[in-house]
């Protein structure tokens, strides 16, 4: 699915290709400064090499009028062997100056951007989970490859090449300046035309290449979707019209790009066009000069280089804006990313003194955004220390929503949440994930080992610790039975383990972290019996002694539970203990009853995962 198509059916995705304007030059200035700032020293050497570079270069045309003024037309032979030799080493000057500059920005470019990308990196990690809600992942690779990477051009070829190439033009309007001021004037009488045409095909590309970006976006979030969803796209046979689709995109961009190749290459006759009139300019009126108001020779002909030297660093200057202006865009969506709160900054820090596990919910409304329904509606509850709660309902009523509530992954209403008598929105993110430990329908497994899944290279907890944690949840037989170890290699997303498996490495992460409060949000799939007694024998052992919130599909984990809530549509409508709730003929009763009968599961009855 692409971007739009993405954000049509998903309100929740706000697009933010289009960015909200262009950041301006003080901001950018402002940004990039702290990063700036960490390498001053760099900074000078580069001014220092461009400022060496300006003067040498500036050098050698008066050089070359001083040798035929006074050696080549006054016929002296000394001076034709000094101002050789000199030129020479003035050369030499130049080049070391033009090389150690490149060198010194590289170095300093590359270290800047280094940082923003590491700062970019850890920022978008502490960002909330809304935020990844609303943002494809494919948009934020772009930010930290594509969008990072122009913001370097934006630095290397935009800010320094237009600094750099900035000063080397005022050195030659005032070297030419030097040689005679009229002169000057009236060569450069035609350079305000040519910059202003100039600029406006700059502009036509910016707006081409905008526009491309935009498009760039989109294919990339298209690629890094179909890449993840790859085995629902070819099991459903939707791989020839996401093919159609990719080309129609790729087609756009191709387009897109090919026209400001187009645009692009009208800046060069345009250039060439100002360096030829001027020059034409310049030898007419240095020969005028020459005849009428006695400058020498010598004086034309350095006049005359500097004639030509000018048209270079004007032409990057123009070419370099467009890309410059192009690359604020990039800019613009990198400092966006970091407008973003973090977690950390969204807490208010105060914890419970000692966790006992006690959960009190009062009167809690939630939706999901402003013009979402609610999908909580009116939830009071209060959970003891140590208690087992189960929570059960159809598809669609709630459940996952509580329970992601209660682990702040949503902001919930202030207030309406309580942990062990502290507001949930006072308790710190870190503090928070500690001691509530979650295991969730869809348990994520990193690639590694067996055992850096479950301790997840935490350094306090040992393998010993790993291993107790595996026979605590009855795994380790298995392990071992299928001639494996906890060293035993886990592929990308666990795709060499079951999805029963899955489930007992993230009990097994949960006794070795010893949360205070468990919350399981129990998977759906249909496994045999015998790894279900595992499972149900595993769920008993990780919910002994502490709190547990359990969102529950099988009877046989209901049963245990201290306490029953039955949701639908936001509510909870009924609860009590198995033998309370089978005792009225309820929504409980109808399917357990239901599910007895059918599955021994309450999932099919629940409407979820109907074999
Ligand atoms: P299941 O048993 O299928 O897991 P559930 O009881 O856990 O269902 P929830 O995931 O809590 O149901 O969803 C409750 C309602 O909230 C649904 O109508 C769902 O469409 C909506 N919903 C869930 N997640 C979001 C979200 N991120 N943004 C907007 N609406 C959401
Ligand atoms: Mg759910």
């Amino acid at each position: 699915m692409s971007d739009n198509e993405n954000e049509k059916q998903n309100p929740q995705f706000v697009s933010d290709d289009q960015v909200k304007r262009d950041i301006t030059y003080r901001q950018l200035f402002f940004k990039l400064w702290p990063y700036c700032r960490r390498h001053l020293g760099f900074v000078f050497l580069v001014l220092f090499c461009v400022v060496g570079l300006a003067v040498t270069s500036r050098a050698l045309p008066f050089l070359i009028g001083y040798v035929i003024d006074h050696g080549i037309v006054a016929k002296d032979y000394g001076v034709l062997k000094s101002v050789a030799l000199i030129y020479l080493v003035v050369q030499i000057l130049q080049t070391l100056f033009q090389f150690s500059y490149s060198y010194f920005f590289q170095i300093f470019g590359n270290r800047v951007l280094y940082y923003i990308r590491e700062d970019l990196i850890r920022h978008i990690q502490n960002l909330p989970i809304q935020y990844f809600n609303k943002t494809p992942v494919g948009r934020i690779v772009t930010r930290l490859t594509n969008d990072v990477a122009t913001l370097s051009e934006l630095f290397t070829e935009g800010v320094i090449t237009i600094l750099v190439e900035s000063i080397l033009l005022l050195s030659i309007l005032i070297a030419m300046a030097f040689i005679s001021w009229k002169l000057t004037l009236l060569t450069m009488f035609s350079a305000p035309l040519f910059v202003w045409m100039s600029l406006q095909i700059s502009n036509r590309i910016r707006d081409i290449l905008r526009e491309a970006k935009k498009v760039l976006s989109r294919l990339n979030s298209f690629v890094a979707e179909n890449l993840s969803g790859i085995k629902v796209i070819q099991l459903y046979n939707r791989v020839p019209r996401n093919r159609n689709h990719f080309l129609k995109v790729s087609q756009e961009y191709k387009d897109l790009t090919l026209k400001s190749i187009k645009a692009h290459a009208l800046l060069h006759p345009v250039m060439n066009l100002f360096s030829a009139v001027t020059i034409s300019i310049a030898l007419y009126g240095g020969g005028f000069f020459h005849q009428q108001m006695g400058l020498a020779i010598g004086s034309v002909v350095a006049f005359l280089m500097l004639v030509q030297d000018f048209i270079s660093p004007l032409r990057e200057i123009l070419e370099k804006y467009q890309q410059f202006q192009n690359s604020l865009t990039s800019g613009e969506r990198v400092f966006q990313v970091f407008d973003e709160i973090p977690e950390q900054q969204l807490e208010v820090v105060q914890s419970p003194t000692c966790w006992r596990g006690e959960i009190e919910i009062k009167n809690l409304n939630f939706r999901y955004a402003e013009h979402l329904p609610l999908v909580l509606k009116d939830i009071s509850l209060s959970i003891r220390s140590g208690q087992s709660v189960a929570i059960v309902g159809r598809t669609g009523s709630g459940k996952s929503t509580l329970i992601s509530l209660l682990q702040r992954f949503y902001q919930p209403p202030t207030g309406a949440v309580w942990i062990d008598q502290v507001p949930l929105e006072k308790i710190s993110f870190a503090e928070l994930r500690h001691h509530v430990g979650v295991v969730q329908q869809d348990n994520f497994i990193f690639r590694g080992s067996i055992a850096s899944n479950i301790g997840l290279d935490s350094t306090h907890i040992s393998l010993e610790k790993i291993e107790a944690a595996c026979r605590q949840v009855g795994y380790w037989d298995l392990l071992t039975q299928t001639g494996r170890d906890l060293n035993s290699h886990v592929e990308e997303r666990g795709a060499n383990i079951s999805v029963g498996e899955r489930q007992l490495i993230a009990f097994a992460r949960i006794l070795a972290f010893e949360p205070d409060i468990l919350i399981l949000d129990e998977a759906t799939a249909n496994i045999d019996s015998k790894s279900e007694k595992i499972i149900q024998v595993a769920t008993a052992e990780i919910s002994k002694d502490r709190t547990s919130l359990i969102i529950a599909h099988r009877l046989s984990t209901i049963e245990q539970c201290d306490l029953i809530l039955v949701m639908d549509h936001g509510e909870i409508v009924e609860r009590g203990t198995h033998a309370e709730l089978m005792a009225h003929a309820g929504i409980y009763h109808h399917m357990a009853s239901a599910g007895v009968k059918l599955t021994d599961t309450l999932s099919s009855a629940s409407g979820t995962a109907a074999p």
